[in-house]
Order: C-alpha cells, then sequence, then structure tokens
C-alpha cells in the first residue's frame, strides 16, 4: 500500500522515534509499504517518521541512482553495495569515520527542495535488519549519506537541520511556504 508522505511543517517530522525490538507482522506491513511508498516516490530512502510514525525504522535502495556510487565494507571485506539492497534498517547507530564531504540532497518531506549539504565521507553502522538480526557494516558515497540523512529523521532532525546558514535562507521563502501549506491542511483535517 502506498502511504501518504508527510511534508515539512507537520510536527511527526521532529519526533524522535521509538525503538523496535521486536519484528512483528505489523512492523513486517509497515517495512512493505514503505519500499512501496519510496519506490513509487523515486527516493532512494524513507524513515518512518515520513509516513507519520514515529519509531527507528528506515528502508534504503541506492540501486536508483547510478551517477553516484556507493561503498560497502562487512567485516573489513569489500561488498558490492547493490547485492545489499534493499535495506532496513532498526534502530541504526551511526559513528562517523574519515574526512567529511560536502554533497547534494534532497528530501521527500521538502518536495523540489534540495542542497548541498556536509557530511561524514563514510560512516561505521549497526542496526537490527527486517529479521531482526543485529548488522554491522562501514559504508561511504551516496549510501553513507543516505544512511546518515534517514537515522537523522529517526531523532528528529532534518536535513535543514544541517544546511549552512546561505543555502538555508536563500531557501527560506520556499521552506516557509512549504510550512504554511502543511499547516493549513493539518487544521483542515481536524
Ligand atoms: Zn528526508
Amino acid at each position: 500500500m502506498i502511504l501518504k508522505v508527510v511534508k515539512y511543517g507537520h510536527p511527526v517530522l521532529r519526533k524522535k522515534g521509538t525503538r523496535i525490538e521486536t519484528v512483528t507482522p505489523t512492523v513486517k506491513a509497515l517495512i512493505a509499504d514503505m519500499f512501496e511508498t519510496m519506490y513509487d516516490a523515486r527516493g532512494i530512502g524513507l524513515a518512518a517518521q515520513q509516513i507519520g510514525e514515529a519509531v527507528q525504522l528506515t528502508v534504503i535502495d541506492v540501486r536508483g541512482v547510478t551517477d553516484r556510487p556507493s561503498t560497502l565494507e562487512i567485516e573489513g571485506e569489500e561488498k558490492d553495495p547493490g547485492e545489499f539492497m534493499p535495506l532496513v534498517l532498526l534502530n541504526p547507530e551511526v559513528k562517523p569515520v574519515g574526512d567529511h564531504a560536502i554533497g547534494p540532497e534532497g528530501c521527500l518531506s521538502f518536495p523540489e527542495i534540495f542542497a548541498d549539504i556536509k557530511r561524514p565521507e563514510s560512516v561505521e553502522v549497526t542496526a537490527l535488519n527486517e529479521k531482526g538480526k543485529k548488522i554491522t557494516f562501514r559504508c561511504g558515497g551516496l549510501l553513507a549519506r543516505a544512511v546518515q540523512h534517514e537515522t537523522d529523521h529517526l531523532n528528529g532532525i532534518l536535513f535543514i537541520d544541517r544546511m549552512d546558514s546561505e543555502s538555508k535562507s536563500e531557501l527560506k521563502p520556499e521552506l516557509e511556504a512549504l510550512q504554511a501549506e502543511t499547516k493549513a491542511d493539518l487544521k483542515k483535517q481536524r
């Protein structure tokens, strides 16, 4: 089932997700719906907050983007990131490794708004997967950016919080318009 993606201005985007300790049938169904929703919107990542659920669950698939490479290492061994997709992360913990990189980012909760964001180039990730099994990996490039962007969502942090002040002030009119539109929609629903 394709779910509605909530937009900037919705309070759920600012909620820290509660941890998921067991992959119940409800969680499984949510994962399936989130993938369907993400692929439909042509995104490469979607966090539970974006479909209105404040839980620590995100789905990622970077295969849709071919011009921005990713790297992946599991237990010190290089792997093909494509074979690791689609990726489900529950309760992810992300540790930066190495230098920062600047790259373009967008977000399904901010339609048509893009900015360059500075983030660690590589990260070490620990999480549970869709089977509830603990996984650990190190990634770089686009996958590292996606993992960090989505993990931020799970903690109520948005990519506008990571923008430099110049980009943020340039985008201010669009951001305010989007926020106002979302709040007006919420009022109508009440
Ligand atoms: Zn996002």
